[in-house]
């Protein structure tokens, strides 16, 4: 039987690894849509979230208790990095494993339809 995943009640990978990017997707470069303000620099080309840069890690965005009930302050804005992690995904699964949160095997996993298939990754 097919077992939920439900990006709204995990925040996982949100709170595991360092969500990093290319940093002209934050604000102060044209066409960037990450807030800067909650970036941090990690070298000449890429920075992460802000909180998700040392260890344990939490998204400065993510907001609730993760495997309870979360949200994206800025989820219309989330890098690329966001977009790309997906529920059920290989890094989604390290993320829930290490919060101690259910992984259900990829053939076994059901996307709730309606949640938000939001979330990041950058080991
Ligand atoms: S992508 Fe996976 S780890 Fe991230 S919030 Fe959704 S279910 Fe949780
Ligand atoms: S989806 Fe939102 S809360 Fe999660 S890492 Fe990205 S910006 Fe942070």
């Amino acid at each position: 039987m097919a077992q939920e995943l439900d990006c709204q009640r995990c925040g996982a990978c949100c709170a595991y690894f360092r969500v990093s990017f290319y940093w002209a997707e934050a604000d102060d470069a044209p066409g960037g849509t990450v807030p800067a303000g909650l970036t941090r620099q990690v070298n000449a080309q890429m920075r992460c979230m802000a909180g998700t840069e040392r260890q344990p890690a939490r998204c400065v965005a993510l907001d609730g208790e993760v495997g309870r009930g979360v949200s994206c302050a800025i989820y219309a804005q989330r890098s690329s990095t966001c977009h790309d992690l997906q529920p059920g995904d290989e890094k989604c699964l390290r993320a829930r494993a290490a919060h101690g949160l259910e992984t259900p095997s990829r053939e076994a996993i059901y996307v709730r339809s309606g949640a938000a298939p939001a979330h990041p990754a950058s080991p």
